[in-house]
């Protein structure tokens, strides 16, 4: 079995004022190009009951890029994704009219409703000591690489998206097959709060104090902060005080996820975990957003591990599984606060997240070969997500 794999990068572009303004030009000659193409599609079925396709209008651009020298100073590969973008919203329309749903006819994309172009293939573009070169560009764009890409990672397709910050660049490239890793050490992974994940075996992650530490740092520094007064000399230092602070929580987070994602990848050859369901637990609002990020962040830095290492990760449906007993599969109830999982049924007396990590295991079926670390007998009723084959994953990038 071999896993392979669609992951993007995203990389903070740094362009040069003329660069930025070029930018801004291709978006917005993308955004005519998508609403004329729509007045085209719209019109052709009004008056002639026609549809126009892709292929034809396609076709039309090559025409248009042959007499048009304006036309023709963009790469035809972003004015071909801006088509197929268009495409693809006509496609999603009528799937979801097919299924029932009550969807919303593609729109004309007002300025400010119209953030991205890219290329559909990555031809007419090269990219070389991160930095970016295609027709229409000014000179050589900068690309922040502030992690690399894989050597033998080949890129797809490239998006360029306009954000609050400026331009950020999307890169999807395809992994070449990796055989799997040899080993059949399996785990399932239990994410908290006051524990960062408990495991199936017994073992525990902690969660990190340093960054901890400097979340009560930069308490300090906000309530510092406020009281300064507006326009104060004192104000502006306090106020880069706090910046220095999320700065340094942010990178104490990122390298504790890093470490915790590593000796995972490192110690077991298939590793069960919860699909995150972002919305899922009511929490009070500031832990359930640092947590839903580093939780997110993390997952996201397990699945790029887990395929670079060619090991499996399965994520499994995260339903009751702190609920379920998982010696015998009955559903014990228990509040929040209840640290202990203890079974009427089979007697079963455990840790409660050590429970909710053997459920979890449990539910991704352990494969042929592969063996139950917690020692448990396996449950039909797994909820499998298929690990092979080719996934769009992302990667986070800061
Ligand atoms: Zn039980």
């Amino acid at each position: 079995m071999a896993v392979s794999m669609i992951l993007t990068f995203r990389y903070r572009l740094l362009p040069t004022k003329q660069q930025h303004r070029a930018l801004e030009a291709i978006l917005e000659s993308q955004r005519q190009l998508y609403n004329a193409a729509l007045e085209e599609r719209i019109d052709a079925y009004r008056k002639a009951n026609v549809t126009r396709t892709y292929f034809d209008q396609a076709k039309a651009l090559t025409e248009w890029r042959h007499d048009d020298p304006e036309a023709s100073a963009l790469p035809v590969n972003v004015q071909r994704a801006t088509l197929k973008r268009l495409d693809e919203a006509y496609k999603g329309f009528f799937r979801r009219v097919k299924s029932g749903g009550k969807p919303g006819f593609p729109r004309f994309r007002g300025k400010g409703w119209f953030d991205s172009f890219g290329f559909g293939e990555f031809q007419g573009i090269s990219i070389e000591a991160a930095k970016l070169r295609f027709k229409g560009m000014p000179g050589a764009l900068r690309v922040h690489l502030h992690r690399q890409m894989p050597a033998d990672a080949v890129i797809r397709t490239c998006v360029f998206r306009r954000d609050v910050k400026g331009w950020m660049v999307g890169l999807a490239a395809a992994l070449p097959t990796r055989s799997l890793r040899e080993g059949n050490r399996a785990v399932g992974v239990d994410l908290g709060i006051t524990t960062f994940a408990a495991l199936s075996d017994g073992a525990v992650i902690p969660s990190l104090k340093a960054a901890r530490l400097a979340e009560r740092r930069l308490r300090i520094a906000q309530r510092a902060l406020a009281r300064k007064k507006r326009g104060s000399k004192s104000r502006g230092k306090a106020r880069i005080e706090v910046r220095r602070c999320h700065a340094a929580t942010a990178r104490r987070r990122a390298n504790h996820l890093h470490q915790a994602s590593a000796r995972l990848v490192r110690d077991y050859e298939m590793i069960a975990i919860e699909a995150l369901q972002v919305k899922g637990l009511a929490r009070s609002s500031l832990a359930k957003d640092v947590h839903d990020a580093s939780w997110a962040k993390f997952i996201s830095f397990l699945r790029y591990k887990a395929a670079k290492a060619g090991i499996r990760l399965v994520e499994v449906d995260p339903r009751n599984t702190s609920q379920d007993c998982s010696g015998c599969g009955a559903k014990v109830p228990k509040e929040l606060g209840d640290r202990q999982h203890e079974c009427p049924h089979c007697g079963l007396t455990v840790d409660r997240d050590l429970n909710a990590a053997r459920n979890i295991l449990h539910r991704a079926g352990v494969g042929p070969g592969l063996r139950n670390v917690a020692g448990c007998g396996m449950r039909a009723g797994g909820n499998l997500s298929e690990p092979t084959g080719t996934r769009q994953e992302t990667v986070e990038s800061h």
